[in-house]
This record gives C-alpha cells, sequence and structure tokens, in this order.
C-alpha cells in the first residue's frame, strides 16, 4: 500500500490568501508534491498570505515535514517571497500504513 497524498487549494478572488488543505500522508517521498503545488501558491500571489494547513492529514512523517519546509525556506530566500505559514498537528499523526509496517517490524 503507498502513502496517499491529496491537496484542496482555496484562493481568495483578491489573491490575499491561499490556502492549501492537506489530507493523507506528507512523507519523504510525497513532499516533492507538495512544495511544487506552495512554490506554485507563491508565484501566484507573491505578496499574500500562504498557509499550508496539515491539520486534516492522517499522517505526517517529521522528515517529510522538514524537507518541505527547508525547501520552502530556500526558495523564500531566493525569490524573495513571503514566508510561508505551515499549520501541523501536535503530535504529528501517522497512519495504519506505517503502524503495519512497524508492527511486523517489532516481530
Ligand atoms: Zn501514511
Amino acid at each position: 500500500m503507498n502513502h496517499h497524498l491529496s491537496v484542496t487549494v482555496r484562493v481568495d478572488l483578491d489573491l490575499s490568501t491561499v490556502r492549501l488543505a492537506v489530507t493523507g500522508c506528507l512523507t519523504e517521498d510525497s513532499y516533492p508534491s507538495l512544495l511544487a503545488l506552495t512554490l506554485r501558491a507563491r508565484s501566484l500571489t507573491p505578496s499574500g498570505q500562504i498557509t499550508v494547513d496539515l491539520t486534516g492529514s492522517s499522517h505526517v512523517e517529521a522528515t517529510g515535514l522538514n524537507l518541505l519546509r527547508a525547501a520552502v525556506d530556500h526558495d523564500e530566500d531566493d525569490s524573495n517571497g513571503r514566508p510561508v505559514l505551515f499549520v501541523v498537528p501536535e503530535p504529528l499523526p501517522f497512519c495504519a500504513i506505517t503502524g503495519a509496517v512497524a508492527t511486523v517490524s517489532v516481530r
């Protein structure tokens, strides 16, 4: 089974805010897709607020989140873009796929 990532993009008509609502799994393998959408949002509204909302995610891998944040910060330096606001659930959720793998590896 694969970890699936789904993103719903909500854009205000005046482009003042863009919200990326993420569901599914943010992992080391899936973060590049979310990074591409985040950078696209930044180019869409260079002066607006971009929010990446992970509170609806079923799985957030710390490594994937850290790689995403580092890449967004790097782009911020290069493009003089506005900071991206990350809304992250605490503690980071992990999905049944990870739990099943962990259970098998413990035996
Ligand atoms: Zn997952």
